[in-house]
Order: C-alpha cells, then structure tokens, then sequence
C-alpha cells in the first residue's frame, strides 16, 4: 500500500538529515550564501568550519554501525552545544560536518570556537555500556564575503582540514583571508 507524505515531512527530508536532524547539504548552501550576503551588507566576516572525525572507520569496525550511528548524533548534540543559535551546524555526508559561524570581528572568534569544540570532545562518548574516546580535526576558512564565494569559502575550509589531518589530528587550522588579516 501506498503511504501518503505530507508537504512538511517532504520538505523536512529535502533539508534535514534523517540520522541527527542537522541541516543537510542543500540546506547548508543556502544557509551559507545568505550568512554572505547579510554579512557583506553588515561589513562583518564569516568562517566555514570544516570537520570531521578522526579514525571513525575504526569506531565502525570494531563496535558496527549502530554504534557508529550514535556516535555521530552525540557527535552533533556537543557541536550545537558549542555554538550560539544564530549560527548554523550542519551534516555534509558521513562523518563531515560544517559549522557557519557569522557577524565575526575577528580570526581569534573561530579559534576559540575550535578550540571549545576540541575539548568538548575530549570527554568520553556513551554508548551501551561503551565509553568512546573520539576526536576531530578542523579546518577554518575565515574572511570577508565581498572577496569570497561560498565555494570558495568550502575549498579554502577543506584544504584547512586536510592540514589539521596532515598535523596529527585532534587540531584545527584556519586560513584567514588577507583584507581580513588587516582589519578591514
Ligand atoms: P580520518 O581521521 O582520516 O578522517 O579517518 P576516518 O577513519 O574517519 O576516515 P573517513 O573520514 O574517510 O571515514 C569516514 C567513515 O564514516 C567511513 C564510513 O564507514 C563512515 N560512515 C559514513 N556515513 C556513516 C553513517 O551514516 N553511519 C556510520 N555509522 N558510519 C558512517
Ligand atoms: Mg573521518
């Protein structure tokens, strides 16, 4: 039999994902091209924070899939406690995840954001009667919109996140746009 699927739920499949009720990819695009335009008109700087969790095949081959499925829902519950409302944490695909941060002054902003976020990881996952240590690495593009698109913004967080990888893990690195390094 055929079950019939209301305009709401459509919508909220076409923009949420199913596992941890984040924002999804779509819905991240749209976030991040508005977050540029109010704050080009706002003369304030964005950050796109690229994450994704550190050895998480392992996670998956040692307890399954299940577990894996909560680690990445705890994984977004202590992401949102990171964050103000106002600022968008959103599910790419698999363990990626982007955080748009807005109406920024200053590169020490997301510094601080990554690094609240690296500690707030550190503290055990609970899962069953597991206690899973994960972590992440960030990358962080951080600038004024007027000289940046947001793919631009996504290749410049996702070269900064291969960085933090080639670093050791468990770190962040942020590439600041010029004009932004000089205040402007
Ligand atoms: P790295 O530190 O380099 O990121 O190592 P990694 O093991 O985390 O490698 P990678 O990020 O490439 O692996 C992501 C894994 O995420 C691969 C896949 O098995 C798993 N995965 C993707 N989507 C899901 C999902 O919805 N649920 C679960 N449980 N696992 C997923
Ligand atoms: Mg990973």
């Amino acid at each position: 039999m055929l079950a019939t699927i209301s305009e709401t739920k459509l919508a909220q499949l076409a923009h949420f994902d199913t596992l941890t009720g984040l924002p999804n990819r779509m819905h991240l695009n749209q976030k991040l091209r508005a977050a540029l335009a109010n704050n080009q008109r706002a003369r304030t700087a964005v950050a796109v924070m690229y994450l994704d969790i550190d050895k998480f095949k392992l996670v998956n081959d040692t307890y399954g899939h299940a577990v894996g499925d909560a680690v990445l829902i705890e994984f977004s519950r202590r992401l949102e406690r990171c964050v103000r409302a106002t600022d968008t944490v959103a599910r790419l695909a698999g363990d990626e995840f982007i955080i748009v941060l807005e109406s920024l002054t200053s590169a020490a902003q997301p510094a601080l954001v990554a690094r609240k976020i690296i500690a707030a990881m550190a503290a055990p996952c609970a899962v069953d009667d597991l206690a899973l240590q994960i972590s992440t690495s960030i990358g962080i593009a951080y600038g004024h919109t007027s000289n940046l698109t947001p793919d631009d913004m996504m290749t410049i967080a996702d070269k900064s996140l291969y960085a933090a990888k080639s670093a050791g893990r468990n770190t962040f690195k942020i590439v600041v746009d010029r004009d932004a390094a000089e205040g402007s």
